[in-house]
């Protein structure tokens, strides 16, 4: 896929770490303590299947404790090795800075096709996987907590919190120990979509700033706005479901894996994603045009890119043909340290991934919180903030003006002003403020150093100051 001249994806993100470090004055020798990745786990374990012994290898590698628990998801693909779990927990670490999200980073993977196993087989590998990593303290509330990634899920998330808390019968906090679970398995409601939501959330507030708009040659709001989604999985079906449904935006395309569907008026993202769901992918989808080799939309002329997949696929030998002007990281890394350069020289406008994707994470820390409360967010207040509301309706409707007229609310006005707000809004409130302080923070230093001239060194800045402020802290 990528020329022989490009890094690997962790040495890739240590070039972007020292562009921007290059910008800072740090003490001498804090900088490589940030970069380097602290500690990465090897397990190997053997599970019977199929009247065998399958051994599987498996990573969890914690790139900074500079805040404890660590935090990050497992990934569940044939491609993990060390370099990608090295790379992936480092960006970890960035983007709970930048959201501010108490969390070290850390990361995980399993290098399986989980396509290829049944669930029951699944259940055996994910649990006995579990078992390796909490045996040693890698699964644990208030060290080491995991998430889902690409290949993985609730129902992996579920099958792990349940046989840490196997283990550890008397750890009350026990569900806290991973995150991304089942609702009733002590999940939070809006996790599933968070990521996709933070992507929405992330360009909205992006879309709030003329100048910004204007570094990227767009104008006016996301409406009629030409996008094209990589990867149709959790987080590009829920980004382009929302940026589609809520903010008009026209998805003209969407590239999978056997291939890319186009339709310069906009695709009706629920009957692709059913269409995928169906037939495992996009080919025969039948109100599009369907491009075989699906990479080439990406060079598609269209106002946003997201690419949502994999990482590496804005590369040396395509980032020169990329026609959008502003591309947005759903997935992690999906512009090389080299395709970043071309694109910034070309003008081109990255919202980086450690803080467009960081919803997830930022979700994931509510559902954490939520597990050390053993409440659900909203669950004392939004009674009694109906009572209150209900009292100031009924003060006004039962005032009458001068004339003897008594006022009369709207209907709609008053079941939208009287009703509390449960936990699903209450996250996605979170979540809103989460993505427009980080942003804003991050177009500061954008705007306002002359040395600062993307987004992504103005995210490394901001978060590489709060990690090493937390490691200066500790007296370190
Ligand atoms: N895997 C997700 C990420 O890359 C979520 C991590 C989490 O929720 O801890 O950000």
């Amino acid at each position: 896929m990528s020329s022989p001249k490009e890094p690997s994806f962790r040495e890739s993100v240590d070039i972007m770490f020292n562009r921007a470090v290059a910008l800072m004055d740090l003490p001498p020798g804090l900088e490589e303590k940030v970069r380097v990745c602290n500690a990465t786990y090897t397990v190997r374990f053997g599970v019977r299947l199929r009247g065998e012994i399958r051994t599987f290898t498996g990573y969890r590698s914690v790139h900074s404790e500079h805040m404890e628990p660590v935090k990050g998801g497992i990934r569940y693909a044939l491609g993990v090795n060390q370099d990608e779990v090295e790379a992936l927990a480092a960006l970890m670490t960035y983007k709970c800075a930048l959201v501010e999200a108490p969390f070290g980073g850390s990361k995980g993977g399993l290098c399986i096709d989980p396509r290829e196993y049944e669930e029951h087989e699944l259940e055996l590998i994910t649990r006995r996987f579990a078992y390796e990593l909490a045996k040693r303290d890698m699964i644990n509330p208030a060290q080491n907590v995991p998430a889902p990634d690409m290949g993985t899920g609730e129902r992996e998330m579920a099958w792990i919190a349940d046989q840490y808390q196997r283990m550890n019968t008397t750890d009350i906090n026990g569900r806290a120990c991973v995150t991304g679970k089942p609702l009733n398995a002590g999940g939070i409601s809006g996790r599933v979509e968070a990521t996709g939501r933070g992507v929405q959330y992330a360009l909205r507030e992006f879309f709030r700033y003329e100048e910004d708009k204007a570094k990227a040659g767009l104008s006016g709001t996301l409406e009629g706005k030409r996008v094209i989604v990589q990867g149709l999985g959790n987080v590009g079906y829920h980004a382009a479901k929302f940026l589609s449904e809520e903010d008009g935006a026209l998805i003209t395309g969407v590239i999978e894996r056997d291939g890319a569907l186009f339709r310069e008026e906009g695709l009706d993202v629920e009957a692709v994603r059913n269409w995928i769901i169906k037939h495992g992918g996009v080919s025969g989808y039948p109100d599009a045009n369907l491009i075989e080799d699906g990479a080439k939309l990406l060079e598609q002329d269209c106002d946003i890119l997201i690419p949502a997949a994999l990482e590496g696929v804005i590369n040396l030998s395509n980032a020169k043909e990329i026609k959008a002007p502003l591309i947005i990281e759903a997935a992690n890394g999906p512009v090389t340290s080299g395709a970043d350069e071309i694109l910034r020289n070309k003008g081109t406008v990255i919202i980086p991934d450690m803080y467009a994707n960081a919803g997830g994470v930022t979700v994931s820390y509510f559902e954490w919180v939520k597990n050390l409360s053993h409440i659900r967010f909203g669950r004392m207040q939004r009674r009694q903030e109906e009572a209150r509301h209900q009292l100031v309706v009924d003060q006004l409707e039962a005032l009458s003006d001068s004339m003897g007229n008594t006022w009369n609310l709207e209907g709609s006005f008053k079941d939208k002003y009287l009703r509390g707000a449960d936990e699903l809004e209450l996250v996605r409130s979170g979540l809103d403020d989460t993505m427009r302080i980080a942003y804003q923070s991050m177009r500061e230093v954008w705007h306002s150093r002359d040395d600062v001239t993307d987004l992504r060194t103005a995210a490394y800045l901001v978060s590489i100051d709060k990690v090493a402020r937390s490691y200066r802290a500790k007296g370190l």
